[in-house]
């Protein structure tokens, strides 16, 4: 037997979390798995009467008792002030088995279900905490973006933790969720067999069809959120705006009540209605009413004239024409109402939608943990920057480049150093930085010569796909997996290491940290150079716009000339087919701002 699935069923108190509990391990059973349950308990909690005799003897100081009959036994391990084990300790302790259920310890972050009776009047753990993946409830509760299933309906509720947990060989089309902890397939990086020279866009697909969240959801505050990627959606738990409000400082009043003919006068009610300051009462018919902007509009009234259109003189409003019926007003949940969907799963928080959260009262969100970028400098030339003036020493600007760039995706740069071209060393690194990140990313040493350990080492370890894409600049990109953790093999060019990164990087980890899949921001522009391509492979040019508004290249190809990357504010996407430019042509830029590069 494998590791056994995990899945936990959580729930208020008389929830109907131990019946459901009790169904699931008879359903399972029938269906001919071995089950084991865990369960977690007050502390207080004694098993056994006092007096028995395995009770003295625990009461005694023995560390463990085993009770054994020839139908039971019973282990009991005295913790006496140790801290509780995890789950995965206390499921170690478990004979193999196919499923274990989990009921309570609530805040592990294993995949649960939830139960939910209406008569607890409980709110649900699962509006909140995205480990909850089903509802299992005797009623419709409002607010879930997950499913709902009849709480009675074990065959239902057991077929969708089967589905979830992959015990049912049909796991992966019908999945309602998609399961970030899945991790990636051993084979996911292989290209179809017999093709010399990849294209940059079946490379593109392989990847994006390949890949899969590998970042866990957790709940933070909605204010600490810029840059992550929400774990599930999120709904407004209240409408915005959440009543009727002016939008101006002016006068309010019913529009039907108005006197016929104009100019109109009408008389004003004491009081005013002031932004968190409502008038309390109602204005009665053909009065109006002083209200200033985001005041809610009082009972009695709807249509709000612009304080500049009128005059007021003892007591008295009068302005030249009615406006329309309604102006000036905005309706309870006109921009959003309470429940619709605010941000969506995959969607990456920017300031702005910090903002819209907050605004529909949504102070805490799913979010998945931050992809740890561990980043990798190969090769025995290399020397930290200012370090040497050996000529023979090159400085390492890969890893301050690509640790940068991590951060700025929102990422969590993890700098895992840099080694000589010495392969125990690259193992002994590559280990490392398979428990400290959740991708890396290596530059130098990923061709397929002899000095190209970092090529030598992934093949010998047998996950190595040597990818030689067609595109200039970039030499093959050595893509593998070590210890699962995923690896991205870059050239050790910093030209080609940050084109590769922006082309097939970027889109990769967005995916890995949850993500949706991103394109760049192209825009067509005239060219203000002129250049000949061959066919069969896709270029990327340093480039810049210039004052006339034309794309200018910068004056040299060569991939060793680091400052045509700073000089330039984006690359000029030239496609795979040959191509003659001649100045005035459209050509395609793509603006660094449109890779996230700040
Ligand atoms: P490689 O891919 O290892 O054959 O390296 C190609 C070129 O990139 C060589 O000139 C290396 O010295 C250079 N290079 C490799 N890694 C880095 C780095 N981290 N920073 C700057 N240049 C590098
Ligand atoms: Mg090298």
């Amino acid at each position: 037997m494998t590791d056994p699935k995990i899945y936990g069923v959580v729930g208020w108190k008389n929830s109907g979390k131990t019946g459901l509990m009790e169904r699931l391990v008879a359903e399972f059973t029938a269906r001919g798995l071995v089950v084991s349950t865990l369960k977690h308990t007050h502390h207080q909690v004694d098993l056994e009467v006092p007096g028995t005799d395995t009770h003295r003897h625990r009461e005694a100081g023995a560390q463990e008792v085993v009770l054994a009959s020839t139908s039971r036994i019973a282990q009991l391990h005295e913790l006496r002030g140790e801290p509780e084990p995890d789950i995965a300790t206390l499921i170690s302790r478990l004979h193999p088995c196919d499923l274990v259920l989990i009921e309570g310890f609530k805040s592990a972050p294993h995949p649960k279900i939830e139960a939910s009776r209406a008569e607890t009047g409980q709110p649900l753990f699962a509006t909140d905490d995205a480990t909850v993946r089903v509802v299992a409830a005797n009623h419709t509760p409002s607010n879930v973006s997950i499913s709902v299933i009849d709480l009675d309906d074990t065959k239902a509720v057991a077929d969708f933790i089967a589905r979830d947990v992959g015990l049912m060989p049909d796991a992966a089309e019908s999945a309602p969720m998609p399961a970030p902890q899945a991790g990636l397939k051993n084979d996911c990086f292989a290209l179809p067999p017999g093709v010399h020279w990849t294209p940059v866009e079946e490379a593109l697909a392989t990847l994006r069809d390949r890949l899969a969240p590998v970042t866990k959801p957790e709940i933070i505050p909605t204010a600490m959120a810029r840059g992550r990627i929400l774990a599930r959606d999120h709904m407004a738990v209240r409408s915005n705006p959440p009543g009727a409000n002016s939008a101006v400082d002016g006068y309010a009043f019913a529009h039907a009540t108005l006197p016929s003919g104009t100019p109109i006068s009408l008389p004003l009610v004491d009081g005013r209605a002031a932004a968190g300051g409502p008038f309390q009462g109602r204005v009665p018919a053909g009065h109006a009413i002083r209200i200033l902007t985001g005041a809610l509009i009082p009972d009695g009234v709807d249509t709000v004239v612009l304080q500049e259109d009128v005059q007021v003189a003892d007591g008295m409003l009068t302005f030249p024409a009615a406006p329309k019926p309604g102006s000036n007003a905005r309706a309870a949940g006109e921009d959003v109402a309470a429940g619709q969907l605010a941000l969506p799963l995959g969607h990456k928080l920017r300031a702005p939608d910090i903002a819209l959260l907050s605004a529909l009262g949504v102070a805490e969100v799913a979010a998945h943990t931050r992809l740890r970028v561990g980043v990798l400098s190969t090769g025995d030339e290399l020397a930290a920057p200012g370090s040497t003036m050996d000529v023979a020493r090159t400085y390492d600007a890969n890893r301050p480049m690509l640790l940068s760039l991590a951060e700025t995706w929102g990422y969590e740069p993890v700098d895992l150093g840099h080694v000589a071209d010495d392969r125990a060393a690259l193992a002994a690194a590559f280990d490392k930085g398979s428990e400290r990140a959740d991708v890396i990313l290596t530059s130098g040493g990923a061709s397929a010569g002899d000095e190209d350990h970092v090529s030598a080492l992934l093949k010998d370890s047998g996950s190595l796909h040597h990818w030689r894409i067609a595109i200039k600049p970039g030499r093959p990109l050595a893509l593998a997996q070590w210890n699962g953790t995923p690896v991205f093999g870059l050239p050790g060019n910093p030209v080609a290491a940050l084109v590769t990164t922006l082309i097939f990087a970027r889109p990769a980890f967005s995916v890995l940290a949850g993500g949706d899949w991103v394109e760049p921001l192209g825009m067509q522009l005239p060219a203000g150079f002129s250049k000949k391509k061959k066919a069969g492979r896709r270029e990327y040019l340093r480039a810049r716009i210039g004052a006339d508004g034309r794309v200018e290249a910068f004056k040299s190809e060569g991939s060793g000339r680091i400052s045509g990357l700073s000089w330039a504010t984006g690359l000029v996407e030239l496609p795979d087919v040959a191509q003659e430019i001649t100045p005035g042509d459209p050509v395609r830029f793509l603006p660094y701002a449109g890779f996230g590069l700040v």
